[in-house]
């Protein structure tokens, strides 16, 4: 075995094989649960990831809670996993199924998109889910005047800027602690200092962070940018786990976070220790399940997700179109 992995690492290899067994990983994972993960992804890529899965006896996922439930749903019933089931998106528990039934209440007939990070359950009542590089089309494609939307306010703030539509938030307080932290002072800092560098900013953080950036665009849009640039240095505002991700992948370019601080501690509760728990013993409580009506609701809302083609980047604020070549 590869001298390269650390004796944890070694013993997750083995039991993997034992098991017969995948490792997913979010982009935001520890370095080392990314180092023998078989996929690294964005929440959308993983769970196209587990829609294609065959010939495995099981999933361990790491990620957040809602994450794994949808791997679960889409899994064709091999068994998913989760290190830590207390591993929950604070920034999903802003749109709870009785708060979006008060909005809609308000707003009778207006359609309701949520974003992905979302908990299953509220993603079961709405009429659309999207991702960051799909919010804008998915929203344009119901035809309305108003649309209900969240649950995170930033995304819906980019949304807005970028249709005519009027976007009424389920919940104007809903933010991931982990973006809405970036500093426009930071980043301007960093701006000044490499004037050259191309800034790309995920849409979860603030409408001014945004604003200064040259992409904006979702983890796994972000990991696609920089492949296929020819720029080599990169100013970057997202979760520390992609700028490891991207500095170990591109060692020949300049990869810097806005702020070393942003840290998502919810995707960090999922340890090599705990994967090897997981792989050694399939503890019950590990075991992510669904309920069939659940599942049911979740796979209409994803097929009609699907008929839509916008899965790609969200929508680039070219600041300064010669920088960039993707
Ligand atoms: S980074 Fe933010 S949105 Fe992603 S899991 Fe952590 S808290 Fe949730």
């Amino acid at each position: 075995m590869d001298k390269k992995y650390t004796d944890l690492q070694k013993r997750i290899l083995e039991l993997k094989a034992e098991r017969n067994a995948l490792i997913f990983a979010h982009n935001y994972q520890r370095i080392e649960i990314q180092e023998i993960a078989d996929f690294t992804g964005d929440s959308l890529q993983l769970a196209q990831k587990s829609a294609e899965i065959t010939g495995y006896d099981l999933i361990v996922f790491s990620g957040v809670r809602f994450m794994a439930e949808m791997a679960a749903v889409l899994s064709n019933g091999v068994p998913v996993y989760i290190p830590d089931p207390g591993a929950l998106c604070p920034l999903a528990a802003y749109a709870n199924p009785e708060k979006l039934r008060k909005k809609k209440e308000e707003y009778p007939g207006a359609p309701v998109v949520v974003y992905m990070n979302t908990t299953t359950e509220t993603k079961t009542e709405t009429d659309r889910i999207c991702t960051s590089g799909s919010a804008i089309e998915v929203v344009e494609s119901l035809g309305a005047e108003t649309v209900l939307f969240g649950p995170d306010a930033n995304l819906a703030e980019y949304v807005r800027r970028h249709t005519d539509i009027e976007i009424i938030d389920i919940e104007p307080r809903g933010h991931c602690y982990v973006h809405n932290q970036f500093d426009i002072a930071q980043l301007m800092l960093l701006k000044e200092e490499y004037p050259d560098a191309i800034t790309i900013a995920h849409p979860e953080c603030p409408p001014e962070v945004q604003e200064a950036a040259d992409i904006i665009g979702s983890t796994g849009m972000m990991v696609q940018a920089i492949e296929n640039s020819p720029n080599d240095t990169f100013i970057i505002a997202t979760e520390m786990g992609l700028i490891q991700q991207l500095q170990k992948a591109h060692p020949d370019k300049k990869i810097l976070p806005v702020w070393e601080g942003a840290i998502c501690r919810q995707m960090k509760k999922h340890t090599l220790e705990k994967i090897i728990r997981v792989l050694e013993e399939l503890p019950e409580e590990n075991l992510v399940t669904v309920s069939e009506e659940l599942a049911v609701e979740i796979m209409t809302v994803l097929e009609q997700m699907n008929k839509l083609k916008g899965q790609g980047p969200a929508k680039k604020v070219v600041t300064e179109t010669a920088k960039i070549s993707l």
